[in-house]
């Protein structure tokens, strides 16, 4: 069978299965329009599952009948987990972790560097919020042992890098060389703070034969001062706790969809914002043998790569040209533009004395951003950054820029890259018009 039958036949499977014995999915068989019709449009006029609708129908209605719950939780099986959202999107999941472990294995296929290096049994150490990864958080400092979990290495213990001191540098950076990962797994707001006073303090660190960027979009402010530091390739995964690993970067510097694990139904934005090209991304999960997810809103934003056939030689499912940030962080210009995460920050990077951002906005056409510059480079970044935001969103907007010591973390210990204060219709972006 070829791949892309193998991948319809995984695409019907799923969906049968679901329709016909998973309770959540009962009230979507109305909507099928049958066996009959190919299964990309049976997908396509199917609902869309939210977060809301997974907590609605907790835990029971995406578990398979004959699944017995407790006896899964009491013998190890399974665990709940609770998702690194911002504080108003959290969900809980029943988290199966030989399932997880299979995404993530079938996702380091894609990548040639993380296909020689990643067997399953390498080190590896993690640095990303305690509330995202590890042990968790806990006001007891932990020891090493306490943080090591099977082959991983969890070295931050603080919520926001920002308040890192020396002596927690000196820590993680001694813990690094005793263990020598293979891989160092980041998200790249800390990876880049910490990267930064490495430098400043002049450590030598281990140097890693892999950093993958995951938990949050790796902004090139990041990346460039990660680059510093460390050598390795930099490869930037995709995923979330509902969905596993759904996209991998390949070794071209293209997203490569994870077609043995997962469907991926695209949905473009109306031309005026950015379709057909960037849209949004619907993730059916194939194998999860506790767990039914359909066309789950992942809630960021993704641009389809159209420059032809990748140099890597990869031809199935979707490729990416870049995960653009997360939907509910869209802004928009004066005159109504949609502006991504992924548009600002190709836009500021280009300050090569910026060292982080986020944008507030606490009322309509009133921006503020805050940054983080290198030393003694707040004024002219400053005065950059002003000059970047008033031409991508109008003159008229009110527009403020502060350097600051701190950005601000979402209870997750995650960053977000802009915030909206007041309510805003993200759907306009994809529901045609009235
Ligand atoms: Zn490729």
């Amino acid at each position: 069978m070829n791949s892309r039958a193998h991948y319809d036949r995984l695409s019907r499977d799923t969906l049968d299965e679901a329709l016909a014995r998973i309770p959540g999915y009962a009230a979507w068989r109305s909507f099928d329009p049958g066996p009959s019709v190919p299964i990309d449009q049976r997908y396509a006029a199917l609902p869309i599952l939210t977060k809301q609708e997974l907590r609605d129908h907790f835990p029971l209605g995406f578990i398979p009948p004959g699944r017995d719950l407790p006896a899964g939780l009491n013998n190890g099986e399974v665990e709940y987990a609770r998702t690194s959202g911002s504080t108003d999107d959290e969900v809980t999941l029943v988290f199966h972790a030989p399932w997880w472990e299979a995404s993530e294995k079938a996702a380091w296929q894609l990548n040639d560097h993380a296909r020689q290096i990643a067997t399953g049994t390498h080190r590896e150490a993690v640095l990303a919020s305690p509330r995202c990864v590890g042990p968790g958080y806990t006001e007891r400092p932990l020891s090493m042992e306490e943080r090591t979990l099977g082959r991983h290495l969890y070295l931050n213990q603080q919520i926001n890098p920002a308040t890192w001191t020396p002596a927690d540098i000196r820590r993680m950076v001694e813990e690094l060389n005793r263990y020598q990962p293979v891989v160092l797994e980041a998200d790249a707001a800390y990876l880049a703070f910490f990267t930064r006073r490495v430098a400043e303090l002049g450590f030598a660190v281990h140097q890693p034969q892999l950093v993958f960027l995951t938990y949050s979009f790796p902004s090139r402010v990041y990346r460039h001062q990660i680059r510093r530091v460390f050598t390795a390739p930099m490869v930037s995964s995709y995923g979330s706790t509902e969905t596993g690993h759904v996209f991998m970067e390949c070794e071209a510097g293209r997203l490569h969809q994870n077609t043995a694990h997962c469907r991926v139904d695209f949905q473009p934005w109306l031309p005026r914002y950015g379709g057909p090209t960037r849209g949004r991304m619907l993730v059916t999960v194939f194998h999860n043998p506790w767990f039914a997810v359909l066309r789950f809103d992942t809630g960021d934003v993704a641009t389809l790569d159209t420059r032809g056939p990748c140099p890597c030689g990869r031809t199935e499912g979707l490729t990416l040209a870049s995960i653009d940030g997360r939907t509910q962080d869209v802004t928009y210009s004066s005159d109504g533009r949609a502006i991504t995460v992924e548009d600002l920050d190709v836009a500021l990077a280009g300050i090569r004395t910026l060292t982080g951002w986020q944008l507030d906005l606490p009322e309509p056409m009133f921006l503020r951003l805050h940054i983080l510059t290198e030393r003694d480079a707040a004024e002219p970044t400053r005065k950059a950054a002003h000059e970047i935001l008033e031409w991508i969103y109008g003159a008229e907007m009110r527009i403020e820029v502060a350097a600051v010591p701190s950005l601000q973390p979402e209870r997750s210990g995650k960053f977000r890259f802009a915030r909206t204060a007041f309510p805003v219709d993200h759907a306009r972006l994809w529901n045609t018009p009235p």
